[in-house]
C-alpha cells in the first residue's frame, strides 16, 4: 500500500515537472519567435527606409541628367557667351576656372584643363547649359546635408561642382577620369547608359569615404559626361543605426562584389564579406556559418542590406525574456509542492487523532466517526446492529509481574488478533486502556456473541508473548433496539461485561 502511494506520488511529481518544463520550453519558443519577428520587422523597415532614400537621390540624379539633355537641345548652337554674372578665366597655365559675380549667392565652382578662351569657344554651349542648373545644384546640397557633392564631369575635361570648391583645394585633372564615379558610368563599362552606384572609394577632395550615384549624360547622341551625387560613409552609417534599433547584431551595406560599403563600426575599404547565397525577395532568416543572416537588395544589382547576428545572441535574448515566466513557473511549482506537503501532513495529523498508535485500531474518537454511516444505513434498511465490549482480565497483574512494556505488547497482540478475526464491515476500536469495542453492523446479538466467543477462545488458546503468559478476556454483548442510540446500547453491553467479570471472567455475557 505504502509502495503504491509512493509510486503514485512519484508519478504525480514527474507529471507536474514534465508539464512545467513543457510550459518553460513553450515560453522560450514564444519569446524566441517574438524576437525573430522583431528583428525581421526592423530589417524590413530599414530596407524600406534605405530604398526610399536611394530612390529619392537616384531620381534627383536622373532629373538632372534629363534637364541637361533637354536644356542643351534648346540652347542656341551659336551662342557661346556666358550669362552676365559668370565668366571663365585662366587660373594657371593649365587650368581655367569659373569666376562668379559675388552679388550672386550661388555656391558652385567649375574648373577645367586648358585655357578659358578655348573652353569658351569650344564648350561654351555645354557650359552654358550646365550653369542653368546652378541654383538646383545649390539647393539640393543645402536641403539634403547627406549629399557631400553634386557635380557634372564633362568628357571635355571640366567639372562643375556644388557646393563650391576653392581652386586652391581642387582643380580638375586628367586622373579624375580614373575615379569610380566616371569609370563605372562611362560607356566602356556601362554601354546601356544605366544609372550606377559606385563602390566605396576615397574622395578626391578629401571628404572621406563615399559612394556615388552617377548617370551618363548624352548630348547630340554622344556620351558627353556624367552627372553624379556623392553620399558620405557617415550618412550610410546613419542609415544603419537610425531609429529602428535591434540589439542582436549589426547592419551592413554590401556591393555587388561583396565588398563592404557601410557599417556602423570602422572597417577597411575593400573588406569582403562572405555571404550566403542571396535569395530573391525572400527576406527570411538564413543560417550560415554559425550565424543568422537577413539579406535584401536595396539598389538593383548594386547594393544589398545585410543584417547578421550570432545564433547565441538570439538564444540569450530569448532566455532573458523567458526568465520572469520561468521564475513564476518555479514559484508555482514550489508552492504546489508545499501545498501537497501541507495536505499530507494535515491528513497524517487527522489520522493520528483517529487511530490508536499501539494497535493500529481506531480510538474512541475514530470509532464515533466510523459508526455514523453504518448506523444510518442499518436504520434505513431496518437491519440490526450489535456492540461487544471486551476487557483483559487481571491486566494489572500482567503489568505488575512482567512490566509495562510486556503489558503493551499484550494489548498490541490482542488488538491484531481481534482485527484479524472480524468481517470487513465490522469495526474494532481500542476503547480504553485494555478495553476493546466492536461494532457489528447487520448482526443480531446471537451473531455478536458468536464472534465474541470465538475471540475469547482464541485469546485463551494463544500464548500472547514470549513470556508464555496466559491471558483471558471478558466481554459483554448487546443488540440495538429500534431507534436505540449507540450510547444506550453501549451501556447495556458494559453492564453485561460487568456481569462477565462478576461471574468469574474469561466469558461472554449477553
Ligand atoms: P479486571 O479488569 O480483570 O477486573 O482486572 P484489571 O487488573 O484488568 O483491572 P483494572 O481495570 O483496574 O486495571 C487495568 C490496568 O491496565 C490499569 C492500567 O495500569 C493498565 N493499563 C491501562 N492502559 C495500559 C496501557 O496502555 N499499557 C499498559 N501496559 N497497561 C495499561
Ligand atoms: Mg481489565
Ligand atoms: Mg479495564
Amino acid at each position: 500500500m505504502d509502495l503504491m502511494n509512493q509510486t503514485s506520488k512519484l508519478i504525480k511529481v514527474v507529471i507536474t515537472i514534465f508539464f512545467t518544463v513543457i510550459l518553460a520550453v513553450l515560453a522560450y519558443q514564444y519569446f524566441r519567435q517574438t524576437i525573430q519577428n522583431e528583428v525581421q520587422l526592423d530589417f524590413n523597415n530599414r530596407t524600406r527606409l534605405i530604398k526610399t532614400y536611394l530612390n529619392l537621390l537616384g531620381s534627383n540624379v536622373n532629373s538632372f541628367k534629363q534637364d541637361i539633355e533637354y536644356l542643351y537641345q534648346l540652347e542656341d548652337s551659336d551662342c557661346t557667351a556666358l550669362p552676365a554674372h559668370y565668366q571663365l578665366k585662366d587660373f594657371d597655365k593649365n587650368h581655367y576656372i569659373l569666376s562668379t559675380d559675388p552679388a550672386t549667392s550661388l555656391e558652385v565652382s567649375l574648373s577645367g584643363l586648358g585655357s578659358a578662351g578655348n573652353a569658351q569657344k569650344y564648350y561654351g554651349k555645354e557650359i552654358n547649359t550646365i550653369l542653368k542648373l546652378s541654383s538646383r545644384f545649390n539647393s539640393i546640397v543645402k536641403s539634403l546635408p547627406e549629399i557631400t557633392w553634386v557635380y557634372y564631369t564633362s568628357i571635355n575635361q571640366f567639372i562643375f561642382v556644388a557646393p563650391a570648391l576653392s581652386p586652391k583645394d581642387y582643380l580638375f585633372k586628367e586622373a579624375d577620369y580614373q575615379r569610380n564615379f566616371w569609370r563605372e558610368a562611362e560607356p566602356g563599362h556601362n554601354p546601356e547608359h544605366h544609372q550606377i552606384i559606385t563602390r566605396l572609394y576615397d574622395d578626391a577632395a578629401g571628404q572621406g569615404l563615399m559612394i556615388t550615384i552617377s548617370s551618363p549624360v548624352i548630348l547630340d547622341n554622344q556620351f558627353s559626361g556624367v552627372i553624379s551625387l556623392d553620399l558620405g560613409l557617415e550618412f550610410l552609417r546613419s542609415l544603419l543605426t537610425s531609429e529602428f534599433n535591434s540589439p542582436l547584431g549589426e547592419y551592413l551595406l554590401v556591393d555587388e562584389s561583396s565588398s563592404l560599403v557601410g557599417k556602423v563600426d570602422d572597417f577597411k575599404i575593400g573588406t569582403k564579406i562572405q555571404l550566403p547565397d542571396r535569395p530573391g525577395d525572400d527576406q527570411s532568416i538564413i543560417d550560415f556559418q554559425g550565424k543568422y543572416w537577413l539579406i535584401t537588395e536595396v539598389a538593383d544589382g548594386q547594393l544589398w542590406l545585410v543584417h547578421t547576428f550570432a545564433k547565441n545572441k538570439l538564444t540569450w535574448a530569448a532566455i532573458i525574456k523567458s526568465l520572469p515566466v520561468w521564475l513564476i513557473l518555479i514559484i508555482t511549482l514550489i508552492l504546489a509542492f508545499v501545498l501537497i506537503k501541507l495536505q499530507e501532513s494535515h491528513k497524517h495529523v487527522l489520522e493520528l487523532s483517529r487511530v490508536d498508535p499501539l494497535t493500529g485500531l481506531l480510538n474512541r474518537r475514530g470509532l464515533y466517526e466510523a459508526i455514523k454511516q453504518p448506523i444510518n444505513y442499518c436504520k434505513r434498511h431496518h437491519n440490526g446492529w450489535s456492540v461487544v465490549i471486551m476487557d483483559i482480565d487481571y491486566f494489572k497483574n500482567v503489568n505488575d509481574t512482567y512490566g509495562h512494556d510486556v503489558g503493551d505488547e499484550v494489548i498490541e497482540k490482542i488488538g491484531h488478533l481481534i482485527s484479524n478475526m472480524l468481517r470487513k464491515s465490522d469495526i474494532a476500536s481500542r476503547w480504553g486502556g485494555e478495553e476493546f469495542l466492536l461494532f457489528l453492523p447487520d448482526s443480531n446479538v446471537k451473531t455478536a456473541c458468536h464472534i465474541a466467543d470465538k475471540i475469547l477462545r482464541a485469546v485463551h488458546d494463544e500464548r500472547i508473548t514470549s513470556k508464555d503468559i496466559h491471558i483471558t478476556l471478558s466481554s459483554g454483548c448487546a443488540e440495538a433496539g429500534e431507534n436505540e442510540s449507540f450510547s444506550d446500547v453501549l451501556k447495556r453491553a458494559d453492564k453485561k461485561l460487568y456481569e462477565a467479570k462478576e461471574q468469574g471472567r474469561n466469558q461472554n455475557v449477553r
